[in-house]
């Protein structure tokens, strides 16, 4: 018998017992207690637990930092701080998000967290990376996010809550790391769930890092232990074996293509939160001034690595020269000699031409320049090529500052390009125009999660844009920019001719 087991058996006698004979079998015990429910016997029985596990023989305890040798230890803890979680109020779970909140937002954990990103994954850039975190921290919303429905009428009152799903594991990509733990910390803790990560292992540091700062900080809040837990050695298989334990009841991936569809043939709820490759269509209606200057940061963000950063433009013929002309003012290098695209090719590309070279995801414009010999200066962050509408450039996503430039006759044939390379990923895209029209007809063709209209690509995440934050952003599963309630049940509560007040 496991620990969940006994205390489920525990309560259930408990609270038959209680109900008997209340006086004689409970109050003897305790004269301070008179007639506990089965959700305070859970919640006694589920820390007594709490206390034996840890100082069980042979038991791997927990550090406090929410790191466990195995995964199956990381998930039995987390479960059990399930059933103790079920316990607390909404006004404690608002008291643990907003101290998540504070912790993230120390100017000095921000900056440890960047830094630790950057160096351990060698990717992105210490400047965006703080403003992701902070925008993580900020814009993540809390327990406002589960807004319950009421129905009233002569037969009474309905109720519709979101609740808890309960476990959740959470698998987190090497691109965006921390931004990934604080804003699903955030949102699964405040729909009452406790969660396990599953980091990618090349983010390994910086993920244990943060979830042992956000132990750190809930316990001294008072929270139960575990409610945020993972794997001292994050790798596939421990993805594998939280991905088949019956005890997660959600699974949430944040990554590319093959996590995703393990995610959606696991037989459990899963949420898919999958791979993009977002177009920015420029038409001649546009503010060609303001649309170069939004491509190019929002292209440079993090070094490309954000899943919603433009990965190729797509332009009408009239305004092409102006958009270059201007993206060059910007901070974009346009590269012309052919040798140099070769080169480029064979560097940034893996050896099918499928995708990208892993080695150069996330690199920095200077740093991809200097490895074909060209010595940019400092203000070059973005490298631009004129290409056709089927290069690999184009067709894949690539996570580098590399954007290509195509051409085309016309709006339409613009939009129409945009709807094919972006693959149907349901994923981002970008259209800079002032013809309302136009930007209906693309919004409707393209059915995507994101589709920003003059603006740059992070607008569409919170960063300058309206709207809360968020880095699970789950085209694949239709539950798009996640958010507390995301990961909560709908559940219906019922009285029957009463309460209506009417
Ligand atoms: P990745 O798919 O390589 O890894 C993501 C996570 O899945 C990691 O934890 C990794 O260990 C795990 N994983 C990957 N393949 C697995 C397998 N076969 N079995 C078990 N576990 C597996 O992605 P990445 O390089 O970390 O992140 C970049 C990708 O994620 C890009 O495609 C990007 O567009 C996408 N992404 C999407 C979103 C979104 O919100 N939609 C957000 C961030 C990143």
């Amino acid at each position: 018998m496991n620990d969940i087991e006994i205390t489920q058996a525990v309560s259930r006698v408990l609270s038959k017992y209680s109900k008997t004979s209340p006086e004689t079998a409970v109050q003897s015990a305790s004269a301070a207690v008179t007639t506990p429910d089965r959700d305070s016997i859970e919640a006694i029985v589920a820390s007594v637990l709490a206390g034996r596990q840890s100082s069980a023989p042979g038991a791997s305890p927990a550090t406090g930092d929410g790191a466990f040798a195995t995964m199956d230890e990381a998930i039995a803890a987390a479960k059990q701080a399930q059933i103790q979680y079920r316990h607390c109020t909404m006004q404690d779970r608002a008291s643990f998000i907003d101290g998540i909140r504070k912790l993230f937002l120390q100017e000095e954990v921000l900056q440890t967290i960047s830094r630790m990103a950057v160096e351990e994954t060698g990717m992105g850039n210490y400047a965006d990376k703080l403003v992701k975190n902070r925008v993580a921290a900020q814009k993540t919303p809390g327990v406002e996010d589960l807004l319950t429905c009421a129905q009233s009428g002569d037969n009474g009152l309905t109720l519709t809550e979101y609740s808890a799903f309960g476990v959740i594991g959470s698998i987190t990509p090497t691109t965006n790391p921390t931004e990934t733990i604080i804003n699903n910390s955030i949102g699964m803790l405040a729909a009452g769930n406790t969660v396990i990560f599953s980091p990618h292992p090349r983010s390994r540091n910086v993920s244990l890092h943060c979830v042992a700062l956000i132990n750190q900080r809930l316990a001294q809040l008072g929270a139960p232990a575990n409610l945020v837990v993972t794997v001292s050695k994050p790798s596939i298989d421990n993805t594998n074996a939280l991905i088949n334990d019956p005890r997660v009841n959600m699974l949430v991936a944040t990554g590319g293509p093959a996590i995703v569809k393990t995610v959606m043939s696991s037989g459990k709820k899963a949420i898919g939160a999958g791979a993009g490759n977002p177009p920015a269509v420029v038409d001649e209606t546009a503010n060609i001034e303001k649309a170069a200057r939004d491509i190019i940061n929002g292209c440079s963000f993090d070094n490309n690595l954000p899943c919603v950063a433009e990965k190729e433009v797509i332009v009408v013929n009239d305004v092409a020269d102006y958009l270059i002309h201007c993206m060059k003012k910007s901070g974009a290098l346009l590269l012309c000699d052919k040798q140099h695209i070769q080169q480029l090719q064979s560097l940034v590309l893996n050896e099918k031409g499928t995708g990208p070279n892993t080695a150069f995801v996330g690199k920095n414009a200077r740093y991809i320049l200097q490895k074909i010999g060209i010595d940019a200066p400092e203000e070059v962050k973005v490298i631009l090529i004129e290409t056709e509408r089927d290069h690999p450039f184009v067709v894949h996503e690539l996570m580098m500052p590399i954007l290509p430039v195509v051409r085309v006759e016309n709006v339409d044939e613009a939009i129409d390009l945009a709807v094919k390379v972006e693959h149907g990923n349901r994923h981002t895209a970008m259209m800079h125009s002032t013809n309302v029209e136009k930007l209906t007809r693309m919004a409707r063709l393209i059915q995507t999660t994101i589709f920003v209209k003059n603006g740059p690509s992070y607008a569409g995440i919170g960063v300058g844009g309206e709207g809360h934050a968020t880095f699970t952003i789950a085209g694949p599963t239709g539950e798009g920019l996640t958010s507390a309630r995301t990961f909560a049940r709908h559940r219906r509560c019922v009285m029957v001719e009463a309460l209506n007040i009417r």
